[in-house]
């Protein structure tokens, strides 16, 4: 199957997936023969799908992340690429939360609502950031990888990588060997696409079953204000920053993006949609494997726009539906907590809202209070999930770009 079918099937499964789910949700997914779709089937299928493309994440970033180390001849280059990226990052997810916060200042989405918050989101702790710090830096390799820590899978790579580099002849033997076990792995990056539609449709299916339309239209202003905020960031500020940056088409950006954001509004995890992020970019936007294997998991770890900006939509709307002023300062504390929080938690499914609880407790909210918009914050994930990765990946465009590590025939092929 070619790219363009599979992209297309893919698209198949996530619309049949809607449709289905939200059939199933009118009918009543409790009715016998539904619930066994919906709470057995549709689950397992994709679980399996998830935990397939999860299963390749550490594999993939170490192997091409020494093979991307090695190829970049110096140190401090390697050195000024991490710098210019986590500045892009940074910057970036400070004017998306920016954006939420004036348009629900603006659009007022909590005003005059009654909130009824007696719910079960528990009180989560958050670290202080010493401890965000001090867990970048690995103690033991095999541990980083079997926990799935990718910071730590990140540092020890790229060391690796360095050492490997300065190694001699022995470097070169291993370089090549794991160049080898790298083209492996992305061939079975390939192979499990295939079956993505599939995985896809059960996904979607499940989630639109349970989340029914009752659930959004209680919360449609905070609803469709986050939504908004994430169209205005996605088309507006990356569209710019793009252009401005690279003065390459923006429309060809977004068509070569269409896979992979699929994958992680499918998904909800910017970590498992990593495989798919950074194949992508070494084959579709023409980002080499020095840059992509460094931008991709880091930003799929420490740069997550969406979520920002559902954050600030969310503190805004608690803050008005409880008639509490958090002033500017207040705002400025939530930019900026919200931006350091997003460093040290991973992108999977439903961490946003943990990452809020700390936003919360740092401008005084009730953290209990986040259970309100618990309802219709698994379709939120999916679209945030989808802003985060493009922000990994237009990133990488850029950052390739300046670098001279950027192949702009394969960013303009047609497929
Ligand atoms: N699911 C998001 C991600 O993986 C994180 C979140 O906002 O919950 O990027």
């Amino acid at each position: 199957m070619n790219a363009k079918n599979l992209t297309r099937n893919i698209l198949l499964g996530m619309t049949l997936g809607a449709i289905v789910g939200t059939v199933i949700n009118l009918v009543g997914p409790d009715k016998p023969g539904l619930a066994l779709f919906v709470n057995d089937i549709f689950p397992l299928v994709g679980k399996i799908f998830v935990r397939s493309l999860q299963l390749l994440v550490v594999p993939l970033v170490l192997l091409s992340l020494i093979c991307g180390t090695s190829a970049l001849d110096d140190v401090r280059r390697l050195g000024r690429i991490g710098v210019k990226t986590l500045a892009f990052y940074l910057s970036t997810t400070a004017v998306a939360i920016t954006i939420a916060i004036v348009l629900a200042v603006v659009f007022k989405p909590g005003a005059g609502l009654q909130l009824d918050y007696q719910s079960d989101f528990g009180v989560t702790e958050s670290p202080p950031l010493s401890e965000v710090i001090l867990n970048i830096f690995p103690s033991n390799p095999f541990a980083a990888m079997a926990e799935g820590n990718m910071l730590q899978v990140i540092v020890f790579a790229i060391l690796f990588g360095l050492a490997a580099t300065l190694a001699g002849a022995p470097g070169k033997r291993v370089l090549a060997m794991a160049n080898d076990l790298n083209e492996i792995v992305m061939k079975l990056v390939m192979l499990l696409m295939l079956a993505a539609p599939f995985g896809v449709f059960a996904l979607v299916a499940r989630t639109f079953a349970h989340e029914g339309f009752s659930a959004i239209m209680a919360l449609s202003k905070y609803f469709f204000l986050v939504l908004g905020a994430l169209a205005l960031h996605t088309f507006v500020t990356y569209a710019l920053i793009f252009k401005t940056c690279t003065g390459l088409s923006v429309r060809q950006l977004f068509y070569n993006l269409r896979k992979v954001q699929l994958f992680a509004f499918s998904t909800a995890s910017s970590n498992a949609t990593i495989p798919v992020n950074l194949e992508n970019a070494e084959h579709r936007l023409g980002v080499k494997p020095a840059v992509a294997s460094f931008t991709i998991p880091l930003g799929a770890t420490i740069n997550m726009d969406g979520t920002a900006i559902m954050q600030g939509v969310a503190t805004v709307f608690i803050a008005q539906a409880l008639g509490v002023d958090i002033g500017l300062q207040g705002y400025l504390m939530v930019v900026v907590t919200a931006t350091l929080a997003s460093i040290g938690t991973a992108g999977v499914p439903g961490v946003g809202l943990v990452m809020l609880a700390m936003v919360f407790q740092q401008v005084g909210l009730p953290v209990a209070a986040i259970g309100v918009i618990y309802g219709v914050d698994r379709l939120l994930d999916m679209a945030r999930t989808a802003v985060n990765v493009t922000g990994d990946a237009v990133i990488s465009v850029i950052i390739a770009r300046g670098e001279n590590e950027f192949d702009q025939q394969v960013f303009e092929k047609r497929e």
